[in-house]
């Protein structure tokens, strides 16, 4: 039996671990702030990608049936910018730099979502999201735009911790003599000439940001559904946002459990274009296979900063290789079919400890560092019944179920130690001969 009841996550919204218990039994609905593509994603991207495709594949493990959405931002400034300066179309870009993403993902083994959908192809929902909050009474128009009110939603700042005051000396807000407070935000914004616009009850134009994840999550998982998720930077003011327009909108709350990861720095400093440290991910897979560049970000915990630099992707290479080897060396004691079952089926004690370790350190609030740490045990296991199997042929049965148990276990992660990559030769014949 699965233990379903056990899992804890850290919920940004009550800034506390809390015990994760779905809507409805038995399902899990999660919305992932996907990119804006604009160019191939970036580090800051591949994190929460590979983290909540992780969360994913843990919920899965555990018997949830999951409804994972991921949205595409298409329409946006960066891409219209990068669309004039190529002498391109914006949404042909934004389409290019899509499949671009898909094969980022497919290299990092990121599943596809159950939906990635698209802010081009849902104007109908977005433009519906905008006229309720106008009737409403969140929402205003000023000369073709269309503003979100703050100062109309009581809870605006529950997420963030901030107030109205904040904001009001607050500098990320963008100040303009349109709007009515300096934290009133653009659900829609009139059309500039040559841009892509869209015909709306309040003219030609484009939606703001933030409105699209409410009108795409409420379409996709209803009004209120079970995870929401995203990088830390998004707390503010991109959930806070989300949550003011959803909730003023249906008068329900957004997501029961809000998960953020944390930031990356590179060589410990921030990431961002001015300091030119502005990863692609594209850069570090010409280095680095990108199951070891998955096996780094899930050496620490989700919520935990994280640096990169060529020495720490050079030691994740390393562990990872290690692993690869009990991998190859079980596959060369006992033939890869005898391995390639997808769930172990075993009842020894000391392989069940495994287990339940493993389980206990994902169930609190998806541990991964320490779970790797418990796949390192188990190798080590597996290196010492390979040697005893070969001078005792009774053992292999045992080797199969702990091998099965590896493969299980690393599979969770989304870790593949049977993928022909990453592996030096030096390497191999350095652990070979030891
Ligand atoms: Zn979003």
């Amino acid at each position: 039996m699965r233990q379903k009841n056990e899992l804890k996550v850290y919920n940004t919204l009550s800034g506390k671990k809390e015990d994760f218990v779905p809507r409805v039994e038995g399902k899990v609905g999660m919305y992932v702030c996907g990119p804006t593509t604009y160019n191939y994603i970036h580090l800051g991207n591949a994190r929460p990608i590979v983290v909540f495709d992780t969360v994913r594949r843990f919920l899965e493990y555990l018997g949830y049936e999951v409804t994972y959405v991921q949205n595409f931002t298409d329409v946006d400034d960066k891409i219209i910018n990068r669309a004039q300066e190529e002498n391109d179309s914006p949404l042909e870009l934004a389409a290019r730099y899509i499949e671009e993403y898909f094969k980022d993902a497919k290299d990092l083994n990121v599943r596809q979502a159950s939906v990635h959908p698209r802010v081009s192809q849902h104007m109908p929902d977005i433009i519906r999201f905008i006229q309720i909050l106008l009737d409403k009474g969140f929402a205003y128009l000023m000369d073709g735009d269309v503003y979100f009110s703050v100062e109309s939603f009581q809870e605006y700042g529950k997420l963030s911790k901030r107030d109205l005051e904040d904001l009001q000396a607050g500098a990320r807000v963008e100040v303009s003599e349109k709007k009515k407070h300096p934290g009133d935000f653009a659900l829609w914004k009139k059309a500039k000439a040559g841009e892509p616009s869209w015909n709306s009850p309040w003219g030609e134009g484009r939606p703001g940001w933030h409105i699209e994840c409410s009108a795409m999550s409420n379409k996709y998982l209803g009004k209120t559904f079970d995870i929401h998720a995203g990088g830390m930077d998004l707390i503010f003011p991109h959930h806070e946002n989300e949550i003011a327009q959803s909730e003023a909108c249906h008068g329900a709350p957004m997501a029961r459990y809000w998960l953020h990861n944390g930031f990356i720095t590179v060589n410990q400093e921030k990431m961002s274009k001015s300091l030119g440290n502005f990863f692609l991910l594209r850069d570090i897979l010409q280095k680095y296979p990108g199951q070891v560049i998955r096996f780094y970000l899930l050496s620490t915990h989700y919520r935990s900063p994280i640096d990169f630099d060529n020495e720490k992707l050079e030691a994740a290479q390393k562990g990872w290789e290690r692993l690869q080897t009990t991998q190859r060396l079980l596959q060369e004691t006992l033939g890869v079919e005898n391995i390639a079952q997808d769930k172990a089926e075993t009842e020894k004690e000391e392989l069940l400890a495994y287990k339940e370790r493993f389980l206990a350190a994902m169930n609190e609030d998806f541990n991964t560092a320490l779970a790797i740490a418990v796949l390192f045990e188990l190798a080590r296991e597996i290196n010492v019944l390979i040697t005893e199997a070969a001078a005792e042929p009774q053992k292999k049965e045992e080797l199969r179920e702990a091998g099965q148990l590896f493969a299980e276990l690393s599979e969770v992660l989304g870790l593949n130690f049977s993928l022909a990559q990453g592996l030096s030769a030096e390497f191999a014949q350095e652990v070979e001969g030891s």
